[in-house]
């Protein structure tokens, strides 16, 4: 039996702001534990959140960056869980009415054979709406006691959700790259995985070759790497396959890669949106974005990847593949036209 593998990447960019998304605490990484915590983001009684201009205009350039739809109304929700991390019992999210609608991505898969072209795929996405971060939970610092840092809880996160068009790791990892290279490119987030500002959810299903509907799906959360993107997938596909091969079911559930054992491992079965008993916030008023100033972002941004690519392959008649590459990163087209200028 031949397999087709199906994935979807949710992605949580943290923008970048100084002040967190509801509160005026400063979203500086690195602080001593709960040394940045205000009242709104311990979610204290009489206490309401205000929105943060910066983060809203960083979701509108996103949107832009990519052809999207940018709401002229959205809605803020709340998603109700408990978790030691999370004081408020809910977090601040979109969910029926995000910021940002559609859109898509250009994405290099770098050929297999060395020295042969990268190959060129669009992906679509989904939406990208706002949301805050939780706090952290310590598990390692006290023996036998977790704790709790809550200087994260507040920090603005873009969720940018892809659709599920990506057919094996390599596409998740470029479609991942090409994510990174363009927040990073827009200053809309540092991009340092290391310390969380972009981190990878990857939902995976197979189905047989040729079938229609897609497979049950896991979602491995939490990637912080590109490497342990592309291991967790790998994983990931071959256990489902084995496991429907053996005559088993794949559940949904949320799974964890464990780089040290290069696998993944059950961490709990999937909420149904329904579990989150999500509704409007009460305390936010709907987010109202008037074309002026959607015009006004548009005007402030850089010259896009998209843009540049254009402009390669036009008047310096460059292949796709390279001006994709040359416009991977702010970084490697600077470079490119830094050296470009200095040629006699
Ligand atoms: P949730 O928010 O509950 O995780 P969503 O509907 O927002 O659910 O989907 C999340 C991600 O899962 C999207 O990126 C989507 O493309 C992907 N996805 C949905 N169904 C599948 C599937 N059967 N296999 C792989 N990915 C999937
Ligand atoms: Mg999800």
């Amino acid at each position: 039996m031949q397999w087709e593998v199906v994935i979807g990447l949710e992605v949580h960019a943290q923008l970048l702001t100084r002040s967190k998304i509801f509160s005026g605490a400063s979203t500086r990484f690195g602080a001593e534990p709960n040394t940045q915590a205000c009242p709104v983001d311990l979610g204290l009684p009489g206490t309401l959140p205000v929105l943060n201009r910066q983060a809203v205009e960083h979701a509108i350039r996103f949107g832009l960056a990519i052809g999207a739809q940018v709401a002229p109304v959205s809605i803020f929700a709340r998603k109700n869980y408990f978790y030691p991390d999370l004081p408020k019992g809910y977090q601040i999210s979109q969910y029926e009415q995000p910021v940002v609608l559609g859109g898509t991505l250009d994405i290099a898969i770098p050929a297999e054979k060395a020295g042969d072209p990268p190959r060129i795929r669009t992906i679509n996405l989904t939406r990208a709406h706002l949301e805050e971060d939780a706090g952290k939970s310590l598990h390692e610092d006290f023996a036998g006691m977790s704790g709790i840092d809550l200087n994260r809880a507040g920090t603005p996160l873009l969720e940018i959700v892809s659709e599920p068009e990506l057919r094996s790791a390599a596409e998740a990892v470029a479609y991942a790259r090409a994510l990174h290279g363009l927040v990073t490119w827009l200053g809309i987030c540092d991009g340092n995985m290391q310390e969380g500002s972009f981190r990878v959810d990857a939902n995976v299903s197979v189905r047989p070759l040729g079938q229609k509907e897609f497979g049950t799906r896991a979602e491995i959360k939490n990637l912080n790497s590109f490497r342990f993107l592309e291991r967790a997938i790998q994983f990931e596909v071959r256990r489902q396959i084995e496991l429907i091969e053996d005559g088993g079911r794949v559940v949904q559930e949320a799974r964890l890669y464990d780089p040290d054992a290069d696998e993944t491992r059950s961490m709990r079965t999937k909420e149904d949106a329904d579990d989150y008993r999500y509704f409007p916030e009460p305390d936010l008023p709907p987010l109202v974005i008037d074309p002026a100033q959607i015009e006004a972002v548009r005007n402030d941004m850089p010259e896009l990847p998209s843009t540049k690519r254009a402009r390669y392959q036009g008047e310096l008649a460059l292949s796709q593949a390279d001006a994709l590459t040359l416009t991977s990163s702010l970084a490697s087209a600077q470079f490119f036209e830094a050296a470009l200028a200095a040629l006699p």
